[in-house]
């Protein structure tokens, strides 16, 4: 299985045990990946589940090239429990990389925000050039779930999104803050074996303000440290991600 092309497709596209694949899919199979006809890859629904596929040509020949479904397969790759990134937006196009590699680890859903020194404003194109990025890098590290990138919010916004979820005492809130002695996010995260879900936030260059940090503690989250030296705003969600998955990782058991 390892050695076949996987392609995420939208849950919409299947009708039975067939695919109908888009015009851009159809270049991707046939000219990126140089599949042709009868051979097999592998379709992912970016909800969960793959199959093992046949390419097939449609006898109608109107819609070009379909997939037909021959085999679930049954894979776990996903971390245990939901994990949610509220980014500060980067300057430039760094917020790609985060996409990329927050995939790459295992995020569940990433929230992008506004805060008091973000720098930039999203167009309204950059989701779609996101959710892409997602896609690509969910197959290509054997994903299940393609992450969901929501619409850019202000900070505020975001807080109150996850306001209400502090009624379960199990789900946890992070807010990654450089300077200062805070708590190690390692230590917190191996002082609470019974996670559900967590919520991780980091800033923008500029780090957040005092008042964005007061908000986000009145809303349950925890300020957190991530190690004594200054990271960037594009490497502090990484770091952070890579703590939270191999803890998951560790206690629960890989693969199990
Ligand atoms: N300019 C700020 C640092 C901003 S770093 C300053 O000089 O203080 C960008 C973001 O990365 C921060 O808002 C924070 O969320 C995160 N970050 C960077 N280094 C960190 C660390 N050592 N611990 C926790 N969070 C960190």
């Amino acid at each position: 299985m390892a050695d076949l092309q996987r392609l995420a497709i939208a849950s919409h596209q299947i009708n039975r045990e067939k695919v109908f694949l888009t015009v851009e899919q159809d270049h991707y199979l046939r000219r990126v990946l140089r599949l042709e006809v009868g051979e097999k890859f592998i379709v992912m629904d970016g909800e969960g589940k793959w199959w093992l596929a046949k390419l097939t040509l449609d006898i109608s020949g109107k819609t070009g090239l379909t997939a037909v479904l021959e085999q679930e397969i049954l894979i776990q790759n996903e971390l245990p429990i939901k994990v949610i990134l509220i980014c500060a937006l980067p300057k430039g196009n760094n917020f790609d990389e985060v996409v990329r590699q927050s995939t790459e680890l295992g995020v569940t859903q990433i929230l992008p925000v506004i805060s008091s020194r973000t720098l930039l404003q999203p167009s309204p194109q950059k989701l779609k050039r996101w959710h892409k990025i997602a896609t690509e890098a969910a197959e290509q590290s054997e994903r299940q779930v393609v992450p969901k990138i929501r619409e850019t919010v202000e900070y505020s916004v975001a807080l109150s999104l996850f306001e209400n979820e502090n009624l379960s005492t199990n789900y946890h809130k992070y807010i990654c803050v450089a300077r200062n002695s805070y708590p190690l996010l390692l230590e917190s995260l191996l002082d609470n074996s019974k996670l559900e879900s967590i919520v991780i936030a980091t800033g923008p260059e500029g780090g957040w303000t005092d008042g964005e940090i007061e908000a986000a503690i009145a809303t349950g989250f925890q300020v957190v440290s991530l190690g004594k030296r200054i990271l960037r705003a594009v490497t502090a969600p990484i770091v952070a991600l890579s703590l939270v998955a191999a803890i998951l990782e560790r206690s629960r058991g890989v693969g199990e």
